[in-house]
């Protein structure tokens, strides 16, 4: 009897959970990002926290700094004017798509290449920065460009990045370690469990300006365009993000912003 009655609440709670988790997915998907984001008057943007230059928290300050965070700021602004607020929420290469997909974040700005297999999941803005991936050594290292990575070398690169995948067409023989986030992929290169680090040249250029010892060799060997990543579905916020890119470019904004962070750069910038 009593446990007749155990079951029926276990049913009856599976029931309610259930309701629950379909009633969150609908939600996510129905909603009209554009109207919500007016309607609170903040944008969740989704961000990396570990990459300088980028997306990098100052633990003094608490905030996270960066090209990315300073486009997000800016376009949040254009869309909600003075008084909008950005909120930033941490994403990493491999989280970004399934945090967007949940509702976590309104739109990811975290150095994310424009494919055409991520455009299956997502909605991408125009493009806001152009890099390309190169590698990063040890001075002195015997590497010097793609062509020297054989079977007898460790690439290191991080999960979900286009630049693991590139790797394997243009190094196949190469071993590769994949890492979870630029920073565990940067000290793996310092304790010696690659022979050279892989990734978009802009965020390489951040680690070997903060660590002299590493060095950028072989010019780039793939495009990689950034863009903002959308939600499916979502046209009415993704036109707003392009509108707000598009006047940021022609006032002068956008320009502010890449030369505060890439003062002595020119190819990452678009227009
Ligand atoms: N831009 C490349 C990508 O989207 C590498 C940088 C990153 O991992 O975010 O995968």
């Amino acid at each position: 009897m009593k446990k007749q009655k155990s079951f029926r609440l276990l049913f009856l709670l599976s029931i309610v959970l259930l309701a629950l988790v379909g009633c969150k997915s609908t939600s996510v998907a129905d909603e009209n990002i554009a109207e919500r984001v007016k309607e609170t008057n903040k944008i969740t943007w989704g961000v990396k926290y570990d990459t300088r230059l980028f997306g990098m928290m100052d633990i003094k300050s608490g905030e996270v700094q960066g090209f990315d965070i300073d486009i997000a700021k800016a376009i949040t602004k254009k869309i909600l004017g003075e008084n909008g607020q950005a909120d930033f929420i941490e994403v990493t290469s491999k989280t970004r798509i399934p945090l967007l997909k949940n509702g976590n974040i309104d739109a990811i700005i975290a150095t994310m290449t424009i494919t055409d297999e991520r455009k299956k999941q997502v909605d991408f803005s125009d493009v806001y920065f152009d890099a390309g991936q190169s590698l990063l050594v040890k001075k002195g290292s015997s590497i010097q460009s793609v062509t020297d990575l054989d079977a007898s070398t460790t690439v290191l690169a991080v999960k979900g990045s286009t630049s693991a995948a590139n790797i394997r067409e243009h190094a196949p023989d190469a071993k590769i370690l994949e890492l979870e986030n630029y920073a565990e992929a940067f000290t793996a290169l310092q304790s010696g469990q690659g022979d050279a680090m892989t990734t978009d040249n802009a965020i390489l250029l951040g680690m070997a300006a903060e660590n002299p010892a590493y060095t950028l060799v072989g010019g780039t060997f793939t495009n990689e365009p950034y863009g903002i990543a959308i939600n499916k579905g979502q046209e009415e916020f993704l036109g707003k993000v392009n509108q707000a890119l598009a006047e940021m470019i022609a006032d002068g904004t956008y320009d502010e912003i890449y030369q505060r962070w890439f003062p002595n750069e020119t190819d990452g910038k678009v227009d």
